[in-house]
């Protein structure tokens, strides 16, 4: 693919934008400073070993599609308009928002962990579709003790609110006083919160630890985001 036109893909702006950037000297592939826009370099490498390049010193890694994974600091928005916190994308580079990069799911502004993101539209319809179950396993801290029937209410199934049927979680299990893990594999507007709520009892703070069989890396820091290689992809359908 002509350097001009991955650059384009990688989202450094139009093609005219990214001609400058090479015939600037600002592009080095593979270690050296490329200024051929019309240059060829073969994309196809695979997830462990991306084509690699920079732009202005920053490295970057080729992806046809890219699929993160950011832990989410409470107090943003999963949105492109936020309303009243920054956007979970001023945590990303530019280049993934010029792309397209998208929310597998929403977080609550105060909910933390695991989010995904994606510019793969199959990837992200096949993961929000209402038929399509992936179980998310949430760690709630609770603001009142919680009783063995409130867990038990929560396994067999809590009615909502403008809601049919019930929703029952898929594993619930007390940890502290306070503090209890749950999975559901639905994901209405404010479920977790809803279902606590339903019990008698109410979300202090919330946290997501899992999507599918993909755990939140220990070592993610709040706010830092990795590329997923394919396998971690697959555990997270
Ligand atoms: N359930 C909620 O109530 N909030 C979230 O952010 C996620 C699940």
């Amino acid at each position: 693919m002509h350097l001009e036109k991955i650059l384009q893909s990688q989202g450094f702006g139009s093609r005219k934008q990214c001609r400058q950037l090479i015939e600037d000297g600002k592009v080095t592939i593979n270690g050296e400073v490329c200024r051929n826009p019309k240059a060829s370099f073969e994309t196809q490498h695979s997830d462990e070993q991306p084509l690699e390049f920079a732009v202005a010193g920053k490295s970057w890694q080729y992806r046809e599609k890219v699929y993160l994974a950011l832990n989410k600091p409470q107090g943003y928005e999963c949105s492109h308009q936020p309303q009243h916190h920054p956007s979970v994308f001023s945590l990303l580079p530019a280049q993934f928002i010029e792309r397209g990069v998208q929310c597998v799911g929403r977080l609550d502004q105060d909910t933390t962990g695991l989010l995904i993101l994606t510019d793969d539209g199959a990837f992200l319809q096949a993961l929000t579709h209402p038929k399509k179950h992936v179980a998310k396993r949430y760690l709630v801290t609770t603001n009142r003790p919680i009783a063995d029937e409130q867990i038990e209410q929560l396994k067999q199934g809590v009615a909502l609110r403008n809601e049919q049927g019930v929703y029952a979680a898929d594993d619930c299990l007390q940890l502290a006083e306070n503090q209890l893990v749950l999975t559901i594999h639905q994901g209405l507007y404010h479920q977790v919160k809803r279902m606590i709520a339903a019990v008698g009892n109410h979300v202090d703070a919330l946290h997501r630890e899992q999507i599918g069989q993909f755990k939140l890396p220990d070592d993610l820091a709040e706010g830092e985001w990795i590329y997923l290689n394919d396998e971690q992809v697959t555990l997270a359908r």
